[in-house]
């Protein structure tokens, strides 16, 4: 079964085999020292230094890095600005709120660009905010939000952002050297193409400090983590499997040529998904500029319900991606994230064709 769902995403053999790796201890050097490289390894998707930020692991899945991110870098009167436009936007609002989080957010429709304009306005009235939230690949719609007006806006506010960057991570540019970014929150199974079960936070190490370790929360406390994993231990239990297919997988990223590579990869097989089914006559949700490379969503052709499409393809070896919320019965996504082989990419063009003009 191929995976064209927004992750988990299918493991290439090597990282599948890397989950038969001998038991740990979690106290033991041998997983501090898988612990170091993954840290490691994730800083270098980017080219990142050590010295400045710091990688933090965690065991639970993307939500659990937002949350913890969002909740650990935010000092106890910090305020906090969240742009929307999709369920992962409004998803950081539900969790600032949750926590008691002084929280403005600037709401926009799931297919809208993000207004700059709103965002300028929302900065200017609210002369009190210290950070910004917003997602990067806002995978509701396949959206790639623009970033860089956000940063210079937030950079002359003095206002740090913090990014959910679970669908981009790996694959997407990221600006590390000047958006003002004060961390970002992604998975090991999306673009990574590790498995579920670890996601990380990648904090820049002086804003950590100034968040001052607000006591908002004990487990997703990163303050901590990062304490405990820069001297070589870790608070509690991680999954030491999943840990093992990250390390595998960030391997395979370096050998594959890294993030610039697989970027190009993502783009070259989602471009052709959205060649054929244009050609099909079925229409793409957004322009083709304002897509990530990762994931694209479609309108459903007339006369065939998701299901109906689903179920064809899952028959043909391929699982496609239903629209959340209203959006469930009007369109379906299709991502092109893990190990998918040129035979493979074929096959589920041939797919496409079958089951669209079947009907
Ligand atoms: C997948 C995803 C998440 C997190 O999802 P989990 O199911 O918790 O891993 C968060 N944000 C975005 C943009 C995502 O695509």
């Amino acid at each position: 079964m191929i995976l064209l769902n927004p992750g988990p995403v299918t493991l290439s053999d090597r990282v599948r085999r890397s989950l038969l790796l001998p038991d740990l201890c979690h106290r033991e050097d041998e997983f501090f020292q898988l612990q170091e490289q993954i840290r490691t390894g994730l800083l270098d998707v980017y080219g990142l230094s050590g010295d400045t930020r710091a990688a933090i692991l965690l065991t639970g899945s993307g939500t659990a890095a937002v949350e913890a991110m969002l909740i650990s870098m935010i000092a106890e009167q910090g305020q906090l600005a969240v742009v929307e436009n999709g369920v992962y936007g409004e998803r950081m609002t539900n969790i600032a709120q949750r926590y008691g989080i002084a929280t403005v957010p600037i709401r926009h429709e799931w297919l809208a660009p993000i207004d700059i304009s709103r965002v300028a306005e929302a900065l200017q009235s609210n002369p009190e905010l210290t950070h910004l939230a917003v997602v990067h690949h806002e995978t509701t719609s396949g959206r790639l939000n623009q970033l860089e007006p956000i940063a210079e806006l937030c950079a002359e506010h003095g206002i740090r952002m913090l990014v959910d960057t679970v669908s981009s991570f790996g694959a997407e540019y990221i600006d590390f050297e000047r958006w003002p970014l004060a961390a970002c929150a992604a998975t090991a199974n999306k673009c990574l193409h590790g498995i579920p079960g670890v996601s990380f936070v990648v904090a820049d190490r002086d804003a950590l400090a100034a968040a001052g370790d607000p006591e908002r929360s004990l487990y997703l406390d990163l303050a901590n983590y990062c304490r405990q994993q820069d001297q070589g231990g870790t608070p509690f239990t991680q999954s030491i499997p999943a840990f093992y297919a990250l390390r595998e997988a960030l391997s395979e990223l370096t050998d594959h040529g890294g993030q610039v590579s697989r970027r190009q990869t993502y783009e070259r097989r989602i471009s052709k998904v959205r060649k054929v089914l244009t050609e099909l006559e079925v229409q793409p949700l957004l322009a083709d500029e304002d897509c990530s490379v990762v994931l694209q969503g479609f309108h459903l052709p007339q006369a065939v319900t998701y299901q109906q499409l689903h179920d064809d393809l899952k028959n043909q070896g391929f699982i496609i991606y239903a629209g959340q919320g209203d959006f469930a019965k009007t369109l379906f996504r299709i991502s092109t994230m893990g190990d998918i082989s040129d035979a493979d990419m074929q096959r589920l063009l041939e797919a496409l064709r079958n089951t669209i003009s079947a009907d």
